[in-house]
């Protein structure tokens, strides 16, 4: 299958890694939208979070304990904001689960 994030999680592609463990990969956004903008990916490819299920669900806990293992990291002592996009109306561009990282402004909300 061609998937870019897998080709980045495997290293086919080049990233700027942030974070790594056996389940959970974290890299610099190639278009940051804050100070601060990684990407957090299950190694093991799933669609999008529409497609969490019984069987793969696990991996979403390691990927909010890596954020958290990320914030302290990088010091992101004033707050970060964790995003997922789903879907065509949720703005995803890229069919690999990715939860985005983003911190070191103020973040307006609701979103666009
Ligand atoms: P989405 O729009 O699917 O929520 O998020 C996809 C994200 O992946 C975007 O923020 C985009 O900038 C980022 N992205 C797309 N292609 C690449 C790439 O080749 N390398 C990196 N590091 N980020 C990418
Ligand atoms: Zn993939």
């Amino acid at each position: 299958m061609d998937c870019l994030f897998c080709s980045i999680a495997n290293g086919t592609v080049p990233s700027t890694k942030i974070y790594e463990n056996e389940s959970v990969y974290a890299f610099a956004d190639i278009d940051p939208q804050a100070p601060f903008h990684c990407i957090i990916i299950p190694k093991a490819h799933i669609d999008s979070a529409a497609a969490i299920n019984k069987e793969n669900s696990a991996v979403i806990a390691k990927i909010f304990e890596a954020a958290a293992e990320i914030a302290r990291e990088q010091k992101l002592e004033n707050g970060f904001r964790i995003v997922t996009n789903c879907g065509r109306d949720g703005g995803q561009t890229v069919g690999h689960l990715h939860f985005h990282m983003l911190a070191g402004r103020l973040l307006a909300w609701p979103p666009g």
